[in-house]
């Protein structure tokens, strides 16, 4: 047999950039440790470090040591010190896939700007791994990856192919024993060479005669200063001459890229068939079969889901707007907040596995990236604004799709208007904004509370003064001039007249008679539509609301007493008894679920209410509130047991319907109440026994099984990530946050469900006794936060009833639509107006006589518009950049129509293919495909 006569040490630290100590706190420790290292890579020029493949903590550092830099990008420069490629080392499924792309892109701009980077997509601690990773890093150039957690039992190799969806294929180096293997071996002093000896003979046969990968390194650790002189006293006994030793192991150090190289050379140089002999796995990795998952994370802290998904929704659509209809450059600003975004995508961040201190910490920036995308997109539609008059409003649809846009104005004086058919009148606004007396002598604050011609958040219109008082007339539109010093005049009569400054006066501000409506419009994708509700016609798909149900022609939904849903679609598929809640115990953490007596499952409300909210014809409204009484906790003596006492929960479900529409949308609102439990949601699939379901998530859709492959010690819970939408049997569930569902057996209908999981409250970040996990995944800290006691849950979903499969019922195209929804704001052009509730916020952006036409970018089929901005291209120039991705596991037509020239590139923006013609061309299965237009 062949046997490895050399093990290769890769010195490196696991740096979790925040975990059980927030970000500040590990950095100071990292500050520390990269001060010393850099001592001993200057004083021992055969020393190498691999600083973790996440350019993050190299920011981190010279953030406090900017003096540094010089010696840090020396050190790069000898080839000592490996940086990059990734910005921060992430969670793959708690991210979109356009995340991953600009982690990459950051990572890489932040290492080249040291030196060359290095090129292995280093995944050491990911909790499993991505579907379209490969596709991704080859996007980048980047050949070779190297994991630990996720890759099946069958790999019993130290390398293996790992194939994208798309065929793209990176050389995967497996970390089977972890990515601190080799620790042990130095544990000892004296005893190394024993130690590697013993270790040779137990991995040989994963290795052959290739050199044996020694990772040097766990979780911030600080490399050893010693090390050459170390592994030269042991290669130097071991040689020692007359006692030729054919078991000798020599010791080497090189970083994590430089042991690729030496055991792949060909594969590194280009040539594809250098993976001919090595196993292949293909798709996602989420085996537990050799590293934990811990796939309660998906659910842990709920709120940081929503807040990673909104902030990458909000920064997308300021993108696309700023660069369809923007003027200014706002490049610097996106950098800005996709940086905090990224950064909260680390394993021990967006997870919320860690303490409280850490997740406020991340939702916090999560906030940040999201308020860097207001700006920007009030800056656009302000400019949008400016292309019309105030008596009218613009629409704007982010996504590539031609849509129909539900938007809501605040209109003027419905009853004098002629409203078209596509108007759904709402709430009637207040109309008297002010109404008080005060005397004489203080009549001139009124002056102080006027601000050109705005009062109170409006424009004032008209005013009279009467022997009794003064009344404003304002609204958000101007009609006519506002002469202030006319006003002033007639005030500072009125004061004279009264000497004494005692009598009193009524004043009154009062508003047009406004009220919310719901109007109807069609808009291309990338596009802009004008909107005037004389006009705005509905389509011929109505909503009915009666008392428990809404319906238009492709779906009806019924409530019956109990708050549960018959949902039935046009086809004929039946969703009996949906939305039902099901609320159990958990005495697990933060990392996993830990079940408890299954009898003591909540599945019943006490008490129904249903009314109706909006009767159509645009939108119908159902709101079920139910209210159940759940077990307040687990049983402090018996942790299997929830206890006797119990708190109630009252759970707010809106149900809606649009004209047109073949999904009941969904939103399910509460108060988390109870401690120690876990509440989901169940949508029926009308089959049972199904083999499993087909879930999107990161750019692909993967198909999983019901159950996952165990080994490790750790119980294969298949509760799984979504974002996107989820599809089992005949349904598919459409998310609007990165979300935890499972396929179940539902025992009351006898059929499966897709449960998505609403909250997972638990008060430890990790216990060291679970149920269903043999090694703690952290040390046992209490983390209260986690329980989510008295704090807000929102989770909004839709149900598209799908016999014929997500592809058909356009399960990508309609989730797109309900993440995504229009913006819409009044127009400016000619005066002042009333802008996002300030007044004459409005103009600043100057005249928009330059507005497209038509769509920027419009897609015809089911193909994804994932990203549209402005980037700066090689000569540095700004263009046009477009990704699109299919989600079909066969080729499609990308169908898009798009002005200009646009060439086909990599995710680096090198040209792959010059002048392609978007119309026609074709997206092969699962492919990711970027455009740029060519600069004029
Ligand atoms: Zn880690």
């Amino acid at each position: 047999m062949e046997t490895p006569d050399e093990l290769v040490i890769v010195p490196h630290t696991h740096w979790d950039r925040e975990w059980y100590e927030p970000h500040d706190v590990f950095r100071l420790r990292l500050v520390h440790m990269v001060d010393r290292l850099l001592d001993t890579l200057e004083q021992n020029p055969g020393y190498r470090f691999t600083l973790d493949g996440q350019a993050a903590a190299v920011d981190d550092y010279l953030e406090m040591r900017p003096e540094q830099r010089e010696r840090v990008a020396s050190a790069v420069e000898r080839g000592q010190l490996a940086v990059g490629p990734f910005l921060i080392l992430l969670d793959e499924f708690l991210c979109d896939g356009e995340t991953i792309v600009r982690n990459l892109e950051l990572g890489l701009r932040s290492s080249r700007s040291l030196g060359p980077e290095m090129r292995l997509g280093y995944l050491p601690d990911m909790f499993g791994h991505s579907a379209q990773m490969p596709q991704l890093l080859r996007g980048f150039g980047v050949r070779d990856a190297m994991m630990w957690r996720g890759v099946p039992a069958r790999i019993d190799s130290h390398a293996f192919a790992w194939v994208a969806p798309d065929g793209s294929t990176v050389r995967a180096e497996y970390l089977m024993d972890g990515y601190g293997n080799a620790l042990d071996l130095f544990a000892l002093p004296g005893q190394l060479d024993g130690l590697v000896r013993e270790y040779r003979d137990q991995v040989a046969s994963r290795y052959g005669s290739e050199p044996i990968l020694g990772m040097l390194g766990t979780d911030h650790s600080a490399p050893p200063a010693d090390l050459m002189q170390v592994v030269a006293a042991a290669n130097g006994d071991a040689g020692d001459g007359g006692r030729a030793d054919a078991g000798r192991v020599v010791l080497t150090v090189d970083t994590a890229e430089g042991y690729v190289r030496r055991v792949a050379p060909e594969w590194a140089a280009g040539d594809d068939d250098a993976l001919a002999g090595l196993p292949v796995v293909e798709g996602e990795l989420r085996s537990h079969a050799r590293g934990n998952l811990l796939p309660g994370v998906f659910s842990i802290r709920t709120n940081l889901k929503q807040a990673m998904a909104d902030a990458e929704r909000r920064l997308s659509v300021a993108e696309r707007l700023d660069a369809a209809f923007g003027s200014d450059d706002h490049r610097a600003f996106f950098d800005t907040a996709w940086y905090r975004l990224v950064e909260s995508t680390a394993h021990d961040s967006v997870t919320g596995c860690g303490v409280d201190a850490t997740a406020n910490e991340v939702e916090g920036r999560l906030a940040t990236a999201a308020h860097v995308a207001r700006g920007v997109g009030l800056r656009t539609m302000e400019r949008i604004a400016a292309s019309t008059t105030p008596d009218r409003h613009v629409v704007a649809n982010p996504t590539g799709f031609a849509r129909r846009a539900h938007v809501e104005i605040r209109l003027h004086d419905p009853a004098r208007l002629e409203l078209g058919s596509g108007v759904q009148l709402l709430d009637a606004l207040p109309e008297v904004l002010g109404d008080e007396t005060m005397p004489t002598r203080e009549l001139r604050k009124l002056l102080a509370r006027i601000h050109g011609r705005e009062l109170f958040g409006q424009l004032i219109n008209d005013w009279t003064f009467t022997d009794e008082g003064v009344r404003f007339q304002v609204a958000e539109a101007p009609v006519g001039d506002f002469d202030l010093a006319a006003f002033t005049e007639e005030l500072e009569r009125r004061i004279a007249s009264d000497p004494s400054g005692e009598r009193t006066w009524r004043v009154e501000i009062i508003a047009d008679p406004r009220r919310v409506a719901l109007v109807g419009v069609d808009v291309g994708g990338v596009a802009l539509a004008e909107l005037d509700p004389t006009t705005a016609t509905a389509t011929a798909d109505p909503v009915t609301v009666g008392d428990r149900t809404l319906a238009n022609r492709q779906l009806t939904a019924t409530v019956d007493e109990r708050g549960n849903v018959t949902i039935e679609a046009a086809d004929g598929t039946v969703l009996r008894d949906a939305l039902r809640l099901v609320d159990e115990g958990d005495r697990g953490d933060s990392y996993n679920y830990g079940p408890v007596a299954s009898a003591s499952a909540v599945t019943d409300p006490d008490e129904v209410e249903i009314s109706v909210l909006e009767a159509g014809p645009l939108r119908g409204r159902l709101r079920v509130r139910r209210r159940y009484a759940v077990p307040a906790r687990l049983d402090a003596r018996d942790p299997d047991t929830r206890s006797e006492a119990s708190v109630p929960l009252v759970v707010d479900t809106v149900l809606e319907l649009r004209e047109g529409e073949p999904m009941l949308r969904v939103d399910v609102d509460f108060v988390n109440a109870a401690a120690d439990h876990r509440l989901r949601v169940l949508v029926p699939t009308v089959e049972r026994d199904l083999p499993g379901s087909s879930a999107a998530g990161q750019y692909v859709v993967t198909e999983r099984g019901r159950d996952g492959e165990g080994g490790w010690g750790e119980f294969p819970l298949p509760t799984y990530p979504v974002a996107r939408f989820v599809h089992a049997g005949r349904t598919s569930v459409l998310v609007t946050k990165h979300s935890e569902y499972e396929v179940v057996a539902d025992e009351r209908s006898g059929d499966d469900a897709i449960a998505l999981t609403l909250v997972r409250a638990v008060g430890m970040m990790s216990v060291n006794v679970h149920p269903l996990r043999d090694e703690p995944a952290g040390a046992q800290f209490e983390v209260p936060g986690a329980q989510y006691l008295g704090t807000r849950v929102r989770t909004s979903f839709a149900v598209l009833p799908s016999a014929a499969g997500w592809a058909e019922s356009g399960a990508a195209r309609w989730a797109e639509l309900l993440r995504t929804e229009p913006e819409v704001v009044r127009g400016t052009r000619g005066g002042p107006a009333v802008v996002g509730g300030v007044a004459g916020a409005g103009g600043a952006a100057g005249a928009a006589d330059d507005l497209p036409d038509g769509a920027v970018v419009e897609v015809g089929g089911d193909v994804v518009l994932e990203s549209l901005r402005t980037v700066t291209d090689a000569s540095g120039e700004a263009v046009l950049e477009a990704r699109f991705v299919n989600y079909r596991g066969a080729a499609a037509p990308l169908a898009a129509r798009a002005a200009g020239v646009w060439d086909r590139t990599d995710l680096t923006g090198a040209v792959l293919e010059h002048g392609v013609d978007l119309a026609t061309f074709e997206m092969g299965a699962a492919r990711i495909e970027t455009f740029r237009r060519r600069a004029e």
